[in-house]
């Protein structure tokens, strides 16, 4: 039942992650319905269509034939977000699209997100949680003699990630690695990765006017921006520009 240890695609990050894929599948597929069924999806044909162009291109670098792919985009224009969940369940809302403007900026957004959910940095958060818990020796232990402790702190984590859902916040280096991962698969997908330097310094600029859910969990600040421009030679690597589809 538990897979302690891989390392992250392209960083090559040594995880420890103590629940199995499946289970953070199955969460990110509750979080998606519960997510849409409270929203009210966008009928702008144009912009659906954006969403799913690009995300469609980002799925097929993703190289994950499993995940069950979908894209929506969310009527919400006061909202600045999107999200990625494992099993590939993604979503975009209005309100962002006035900072990515054109299809590379998307896929700067797209790229991020899809990143947190290859790399599993949920699956990361939520072994975490169990391990404060119960701490390594005491999980092991646990394990062994299915103690019920154990599987409750399983169940806890579990249920904090449903709850939390898409709002589950990752940590600072798991945000650098998903700007990272995300840079790769845009540049992949045939976006060029300075767009990604480009939407960040919208965001900046933007910033002021009302804080955006998006920057209370990926805050744009100079050191993230110097931090993609490191990275964009390694991207660069893999961009190959396809003409607009
Ligand atoms: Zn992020």
């Amino acid at each position: 039942m538990f897979s302690a240890c891989q390392t992250a695609p392209v960083t090559g990050r040594y995880q420890l992650i103590l629940i199995p894929e499946s289970m953070e599948v199955e969460m990110g597929l509750t979080s998606y319905k519960e997510t849409l069924k409270k929203a009210k999806l966008s009928e702008d044909k144009e912009s659906v269509d954006r969403v799913r162009r690009v995300g469609e291109r980002i799925a097929e670098v993703a190289d994950r034939k499993d995940y069950k792919w979908e894209f929506n985009l969310i009527d919400a224009d006061k909202v600045v977000n999107a999200f990625a969940l494992p099993g590939g369940k993604v979503a975009v809302y209005t309100g962002i699209l006035k900072y990515t403007e054109g299809d590379a900026g998307l896929a700067a957004v797209m790229g991020h997100e899809v990143a947190h959910a290859l790399v599993r940095h949920g699956g990361e958060r939520i072994s975490a949680g169990i391990l404060a818990q119960l701490g390594m020796i005491g999980l092991s232990t646990a394990i062994k003699n299915k103690d019920p402790v154990a599987i409750g702190a399983i169940n806890q984590a579990y249920g904090i990630g449903v709850n939390v859902g898409v709002l589950l916040p990752f940590s600072r280096s798991q945000e650098l690695e998903a700007d990272r991962v995300g840079l790769v698969l845009m540049a992949k997908a045939g976006y060029d990765p300075n767009e990604a330097v480009a939407f960040w310094k919208r965001m900046m600029k933007g910033k002021d006017k009302a804080p955006p859910e998006f920057l209370s969990t990926h805050p744009a600040t100079d050191k993230r921006i110097r931090e993609l421009e490191q990275w964009l030679p390694e991207a660069m690597k893999y961009y190959k520009p396809s003409p607009p589809s």
